[in-house]
């Protein structure tokens, strides 16, 4: 605390990251990284264009980036917006687009923990839904009448932590009923087996859908993130990134993401074999009499009957295993574990197997 801090500083809550310690023989499976390593041809893209030409500012637009992002869904390059990974952009959509004087935001109890902070940070005001109690987001608390409008509707496709996907027909079903709000989805994690509601762009003017190069691409070292919407919505978002940072993404990350985006034979394999892990090490938790909930991820949401999971936490991190433990109401007994090669999972369930023994 500092005399010196602007007004409502002190009453921030900020998003607390998953830690990245400097170990050896650390196994990593708190952050969701992917643990194939970005294409060759990312590698190959940084090497060529790291020299003389950084002494020029990039190109603020992104202009080849976006219209690789466009060909590849089927959109125009205006309906694409990127910024310095999806937490930035999920930034400004909130700055740009749920702030609505009198409107109060929807979201989930139980999502991406940053959406709460972005609400803290641009005091919008929140009423967060609980999920049902199988952990499932119910379509039905988002489509009923609300007095004024909801500012904007937020939540995660599959969601985050529990990875459980809602089906299309329900996120289309949200997005007419409620015509005067925008409606964000999340996909995060999409690539690892979820539906992409990318396709109800033409029939929902109001839906806003986020990407990260994070997760299915192995870039989160990169921090490139992007939405696709109407032109008129990614206008709006344009002009707030327009008067905070015209340059959010480097050279070096235009080109890696470019590159990311083009090969999707890279992106089909790697997220295949993540997802044969992901069913593998599902079967071996269940063995180990864990609950597990159905993940469309590249992690696992699990608890177990009998033993408590910040325990169970703390004795994975004495031999060298970081998962990820949220101490929040209804999930505090999950543990949410990222999927590594079938090796890391091996290792995994052969520690966790004299855990819970
Ligand atoms: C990882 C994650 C992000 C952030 O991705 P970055 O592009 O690395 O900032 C956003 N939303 C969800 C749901 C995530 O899990």
């Amino acid at each position: 605390m500092s005399s010196f801090w602007s007004d409502g500083v002190e009453g921030l809550t900020p998003y607390v990251a998953g830690e990245q310690p400097k170990v050896g023989n650390l196994l990593k499976l708190n952050t969701n990284e992917n643990p194939y390593g970005p294409s060759p041809r990312v590698i190959e893209a940084i090497r060529k264009a790291a020299g003389d030409g950084l002494k020029l500012y990039p190109d603020n637009e992104s202009t080849q980036l976006r219209q690789a992002i466009a060909r590849n869904y089927g959109l125009d390059a205006g309906q694409v917006f990127v910024g310095n990974g999806s937490d930035e952009v999920l930034a400004h959509i909130f700055n740009a687009l749920f702030r609505h004087e009198g409107r109060t935001l929807l979201m989930p109890d139980i999502t991406y923990s940053f959406y709460r902070t972005y609400c803290s940070l641009f005091r919008i005001p929140v009423q967060l839904v609980p999920l049902d109690d199988s952990f499932a987001i119910d379509p039905a608390d988002y489509t009923a009448a609300h007095a004024a409008p909801p500012a904007g509707i937020i939540f995660a496709n599959p969601n985050a932590p529990t990875g459980l996907s809602m089906p299309l027909p329900d996120i289309e079903a949200i997005a007419h009923a409620n015509p005067e709000t925008p409606v964000v989805i999340d996909e995060a994690y999409v690539d690892f087996g979820g539906e992409s509601s990318l396709g109800l762009l033409d029939r929902c003017p109001n839906l806003v859908v986020v990407h990260t190069l994070s997760k299915s691409r192995s870039l989160a070292g990169m921090r490139v993130g992007y939405a696709m919407a109407s032109a008129q919505i990614v206008d709006g978002i344009n002009r707030v990134k327009d008067s905070f940072n015209s340059y959010p993404l480097d050279t070096l990350a235009q080109v890696a993401a470019l590159a990311a985006i083009e090969d999707a034979d890279y992106l089909e394999q790697t997220c295949q074999a993540v997802i044969q892990a992901r069913n593998t090490l599902t079967r071996e938790l269940e063995k180990l009499d864990f609950e597990v909930l159905p993940s469309h991820t590249n992690f696992v949401f699990a608890r177990h009957p009998r033993h408590d999971a910040a325990q169970i936490s703390a004795a994975l991190r004495a031999r060298n295993i970081l998962v990820r433990h949220f101490r929040q109401a209804r999930i505090e007994q999950f543990l949410r574990i990222s999927v590594g090669t079938p090796q890391d999972c091996e290792r995994l369930c052969k520690e966790l197997s004299e855990i819970v023994r």
